[in-house]
């Protein structure tokens, strides 16, 4: 949802205020594809500073299905957002005042409020994600999700130390 700020600009006392509604969607970041839970509404709001200058504030939050860090099995976590930002606008696009970041949500008078809120959802996305904190993983020779059953792997799985000492053993034989 593309906004023109040029309104708030020119009608000081009229805070701007955007409710953005996500339906079933997704959001694409760190090389994967995340479905969103909706419908999820987040309130945007917009008010003159002067000058150039506005603050743009936004509350919401979101589910999203994120893959266990172990298993891969979706994971859904809710993602709060509560942010406030100063920017000042000018016909060349978008600066931020208190922090030096790109701004790349304002074009011109334009404010693109997707973009805003993708860029606040990577910010608070979570570091590690696991579906429980006993989670088994899978597999990693034959892929088994081990939270739902055992596989034969594990009793030849090698031990990583054991493979030291048969590398000691061979080298032992050679001499
Ligand atoms: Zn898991
Ligand atoms: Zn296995």
């Amino acid at each position: 949802m593309i906004v023109n700020l040029s309104s708030v600009l020119s009608e000081p006392h009229q805070p701007l205020r955007v409710t953005v509604d996500w339906k079933d969607d997704e959001i694409v970041a760190f090389g994967g594809h995340f479905p969103l839970r909706g419908p999820f509404v987040t309130e945007i709001q917009v008010t003159y500073d002067g000058g150039h200058d506005v603050s743009v504030s936004g509350k919401g939050s979101f589910k999203a299905e994120i893959p266990c860090d172990r298993c891969l099995e979706p994971v859904e976590k809710e993602m709060f957002l509560d942010f406030q930002k100063k920017v000042t606008v000018s016909k060349d696009g978008g600066k931020g005042t208190e922090d030096s970041d790109e701004i790349n949500y304002i074009e011109g008078y334009n404010f693109d409020v997707e973009q805003l809120i993708c860029n606040e959802l990577l910010v608070g996305w979570p570091m590690k994600i696991l579906c429980s904190d006993n989670c088994r993983g899978i597999c990693n020779v034959c892929g088994q999700n081990l939270n739902e059953g055992v596989c034969d792997c594990e009793s030849t799985g090698l031990d990583p130390r054991m493979s030291v000492i048969q590398d000691v053993f061979k080298n032992f034989k050679e001499v």
